[in-house]
Protein backbone atom coordinates (compact mmCIF):
# COMPACT_ATOMS: atom_id res chain seq x y z
CA UNK A 1 0.00 0.00 0.00
CA UNK A 2 1.44 3.46 -0.91
CA UNK A 3 1.35 5.91 1.97
CA UNK A 4 3.69 8.40 0.92
CA UNK A 5 2.46 11.06 -1.59
CA UNK A 6 2.90 14.94 -2.53
CA UNK A 7 0.94 17.23 -4.26
CA UNK A 8 1.62 16.87 -7.61
CA UNK A 9 2.12 13.53 -8.01
CA UNK A 10 0.19 11.15 -10.38
CA UNK A 11 -0.86 8.25 -9.48
CA UNK A 12 -2.04 5.13 -10.81
CA UNK A 13 -5.57 3.46 -9.65
CA UNK A 14 -6.59 -0.14 -8.89
CA UNK A 15 -9.93 0.67 -10.96
CA UNK A 16 -9.96 2.72 -13.91
CA UNK A 17 -12.24 6.07 -14.48
CA UNK A 18 -15.16 5.55 -16.87
CA UNK A 19 -12.93 8.12 -19.51
CA UNK A 20 -10.44 5.21 -19.59
CA UNK A 21 -7.66 6.96 -17.67
CA UNK A 22 -6.32 5.32 -14.56
CA UNK A 23 -3.95 8.09 -14.15
CA UNK A 24 -4.35 10.93 -11.84
CA UNK A 25 -2.91 13.88 -10.41
CA UNK A 26 -3.10 14.75 -6.33
CA UNK A 27 -4.19 18.33 -5.88
CA UNK A 28 -4.91 18.17 -2.31
CA UNK A 29 -3.98 16.53 0.62
CA UNK A 30 -5.25 15.91 4.20
CA UNK A 31 -8.13 13.99 5.67
CA UNK A 32 -9.88 13.76 2.16
CA UNK A 33 -7.42 13.86 -0.68
CA UNK A 34 -8.31 15.26 -4.09
CA UNK A 35 -7.68 14.17 -6.90
CA UNK A 36 -7.98 15.11 -10.70
CA UNK A 37 -8.14 12.59 -13.75
CA UNK A 38 -5.48 12.75 -16.26
CA UNK A 39 -7.96 12.05 -18.61
CA UNK A 40 -10.88 14.16 -18.40
CA UNK A 41 -9.90 16.90 -15.89
CA UNK A 42 -12.40 15.39 -13.51
CA UNK A 43 -11.66 16.25 -9.87
CA UNK A 44 -12.58 14.01 -7.12
CA UNK A 45 -12.51 13.88 -3.11
CA UNK A 46 -11.88 10.88 -1.59
CA UNK A 47 -10.97 9.28 2.11
CA UNK A 48 -7.33 9.44 3.14
CA UNK A 49 -7.96 5.93 3.71
CA UNK A 50 -9.96 4.82 0.85
CA UNK A 51 -7.41 6.33 -1.07
CA UNK A 52 -4.33 4.65 -0.18
CA UNK A 53 -6.17 1.25 -0.91
CA UNK A 54 -7.26 2.20 -4.33
CA UNK A 55 -3.71 3.58 -5.20
CA UNK A 56 -1.90 1.00 -7.46
CA UNK A 57 1.51 2.83 -7.84
CA UNK A 58 2.99 6.32 -8.31
CA UNK A 59 3.37 6.57 -11.85
CA UNK A 60 5.31 10.52 -11.28
CA UNK A 61 6.46 11.38 -7.80
CA UNK A 62 6.18 15.06 -7.34
CA UNK A 63 8.50 14.79 -4.20
CA UNK A 64 11.88 17.27 -3.91
CA UNK A 65 15.19 15.59 -5.09
CA UNK A 66 13.55 12.24 -6.01
CA UNK A 67 13.78 10.98 -9.94
CA UNK A 68 10.61 10.15 -11.49
ZN1 LIG B 1 -11.58 10.63 -16.31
Amino acid sequence: MVKEFNLGDIVEMRKQHPCGSKDWEVIRLGADIKVKCCGCGRIVMLPRIKFEKDVKRIVRSNAVGEEA
